[in-house]
């Protein structure tokens, strides 16, 4: 794997992802699973409509429905009946008949308009309206949201609230997702607790595996979690070879820095072809990535920031890609920065931030405090990431920043 980079031995951000994303394959497998237990999966097939939404002409508002050049030849209608949601006028309208009509209610056949009934003036079974409306008022027409046979779901789509709604509108009951992504996730230290263990001078509990998991979590993958793994050759190559035989991706957390990792990269380089690079970002300097004889090896690095920022700015779209998901890139929008940002060219600088929307409805942003790469509780107050340009300097109070927003969809 070779590396171009205009800063010598940093790799720019955009570089890695292209890298990574031209090496790895989407799972092939797919599944049939009811909709309803669909949500978050990777769609395996373009969904076309069999049905025209609406499945037949019906009426937009309570009100009447009538023909329209009756209204206007006659001024003065006679009510007939009605036709409600599900229980509909079957009668053709005669000239000069209307029928009451409910949102949602078939149109009887003849009938062209509705009027709503907060515009009619009724007297008896006499029915006039205040004032003429449009021909095809308030008629919601056959196929006006969705055609039969068209496409309204690709391949690759991430399946969202609002698909598993569409889909179920729809009448479909199952649909085609791809296999989960099996990913292997352990921690590699001697001074790492598990949570629940006493605590120890001298160590820590194992942050980054929880939150690595609870992340593949999100993305729906399969996760097998083999703990920690002691600095340690035969262990971390016992622990190597069971995570690449069960999982597509194996997911690391530290041991990649340069210097203190010559076994893991030794394990490594006996069992596969894997690159330690240095990125140009900010936190999060050092990964490893590479291929496994089965799956695809992220070693993220130790310290806990850095480990979550490389995940979800270089390992998401790649675990994403891998699912069988087309992959967008992620939104950002401007924000103006409410306070001094530190930053030194060269890296890509991923702060937390905490973005408002002022009373004057700008988007601003302010620093939610240290940044180190060991303080986890910086993404606690925090609702997105203000991403500082690899090249840019130090940042003054009022300057326009890119942000991307946490959690930005409701659907
Ligand atoms: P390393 O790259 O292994 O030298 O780790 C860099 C720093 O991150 C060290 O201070 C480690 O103690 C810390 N670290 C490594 N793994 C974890 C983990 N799983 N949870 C919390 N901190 C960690
Ligand atoms: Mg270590």
């Amino acid at each position: 794997m070779s590396v171009s980079c205009d800063q010598p031995g940093l790799i720019p951000v955009e570089v890695a992802k292209k890298q990574i994303s031209d090496l790895v394959s989407s799972v092939v497998q797919t599944e049939k699973l009811q909709i309803i237990q669909s949500l978050g999966r990777v769609l395996a097939q373009d969904v076309y409509s069999k049905i025209n939404v609406p499945g037949f002409d019906n009426s937009a508002m309570d009100g009447y429905a009538f023909k329209w050049q009756d209204l206007k030849d006659l001024k003065t209608l006679s009510l007939v009946g009605k036709s409600f949601a599900g229980n509909s006028y079957l009668k053709p309208l005669q000239p000069g008949e209307c029928v009451r009509i409910m949102t949602g209610a078939a149109m009887p056949e003849g009938a062209d308009t509705v009027m709503m009934q907060e515009n009619a003036l009724v007297d008896g079974e006499r029915i006039s309206f205040s004032k003429i409306p449009e021909k095809g008022n308030d008629v919601r027409l056959a196929g006006e949201s969705i055609k039969q046979n068209s496409l309204v779901l690709s391949k690759g789509k991430r399946i969202s609230a609002s698909d598993v709604g569409l889909l179920s509108s729809l009448g479909f009951d199952e649909v085609s997702i791809y296999r989960a992504l099996k990913v292997a996730v352990f921690s590699t230290g001697d001074e790492l607790l598990r949570t629940g263990d006493e605590y120890q001078s001298h160590k820590i509990y194992d942050g980054n595996r929880p939150a690595i998991i609870a992340l593949l979590t999100k993305l729906q993958c399969e996760v097998i979690d083999f703990g920690i793994v002691p600095d340690d050759k035969e262990s971390l190559r016992s622990i190597f070879k069971q995570a690449d035989e069960q999982a597509d991706c194996v997911i690391t957390s530290g041991g990649v820095s340069v210097g203190e990792a010559d076994f893991v990269k030794q394990i490594l380089a006996e069992l596969g072809q894997i690159d330690f690079w240095k990125i140009a970002i900010k936190p999060g300097k050092p990964l490893a990535f590479g291929r496994l004889p089965n799956s695809i090896f992220f070693g993220l690095p130790g310290n806990p920031v850095s480990a979550f920022v490389t995940f979800n700015q270089i390992a998401a779209d790649a675990i994403k890609q891998m699912a069988g998901e087309q992959v967008t890139a992620p939104y950002t929008l401007q924000a103006i920065c409410d306070e001094g940002l530190k930053k030194q060219p060269g890296r890509a600088d991923y702060q937390r931030g905490y973005c408002f929307v002022n009373e004057a409805g700008q988007l601003h942003v302010r620093s939610t405090g240290a940044q180190g790469s060991g303080i986890f509780s910086s993404f606690s107050n925090s609702n997105c990431y203000i991403v500082l340009e690899r090249e840019r300097g130090r940042v003054a109070e009022g300057e326009t920043v890119s942000v991307q927003l946490f959690d930005h969809t409701l659907t």
